[in-house]
């Protein structure tokens, strides 16, 4: 079992760090009082690493980064992370997930071995739980026509009782 806030914690002071060299603005909302989540902290903290380094390389310089914890739905807890970045196009989000799919991204210099999401699709699968991508981004961050931004939402089971 896993406590979302304490996982949270070291991961976003990194972030955060990145984010000021990057000139990103890092917002972070994360309830203390979280439900615990059934979850394998270890994979758990790799999935977030890869979500999270995404939106902060992808973004470009002067955007918004939102991290987001406390949606409930099903007996899942939802972990969002929303940035301003180009967004992803329909094309490529069919494709996303899949092992070495790079989209318009690996046209651009920005690195990438179009792993990170496949191995977070899997280990999130294996702890019964789901990941949804939506671009433009859902959430209450400002991201305008030039910046559509996305959203990714982790879903994890809440531990019963
Ligand atoms: P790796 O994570 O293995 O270093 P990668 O970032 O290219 O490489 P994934 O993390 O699997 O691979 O992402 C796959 C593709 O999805 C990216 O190449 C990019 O086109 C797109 N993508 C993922 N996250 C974002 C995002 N936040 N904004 C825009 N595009 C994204
Ligand atoms: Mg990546």
């Amino acid at each position: 079992d896993c406590a979302l806030a304490e996982l949270l914690a070291p991961l976003l002071v990194s972030a955060k760090a990145i984010a000021q060299e990057r000139n990103l603005q890092l917002i972070t909302k994360v309830p203390r009082n979280l439900p615990l989540v059934r979850a394998n902290t270890k994979a758990l903290r790799e999935v977030l690493n890869n979500i999270i380094d995404n939106a902060l390389k992808y973004t470009p310089t002067g955007g918004k980064i939102f991290i987001q914890v406390g949606q409930e739905q099903d007996n899942l807890q939802g972990i969002a992370i929303s940035d301003t970045g180009p967004g992803i196009p329909p094309e490529d989000l069919a494709h996303i997930g899949e092992r070495h799919y790079r989209g318009v991204q690996a046209q651009t210099d920005i690195p990438g071995t179009g792993l990170g999401l496949a191995i977070a699709k899997q280990l999130i699968e294996e702890m019964q739980g789901k990941i949804e991508v939506f671009s433009p981004a859902i959430n209450s961050i400002i991201a305008s026509p030039k910046a559509p931004g996305t959203t990714f939402i982790i879903w994890l089971p809440e531990v019963e009782g």
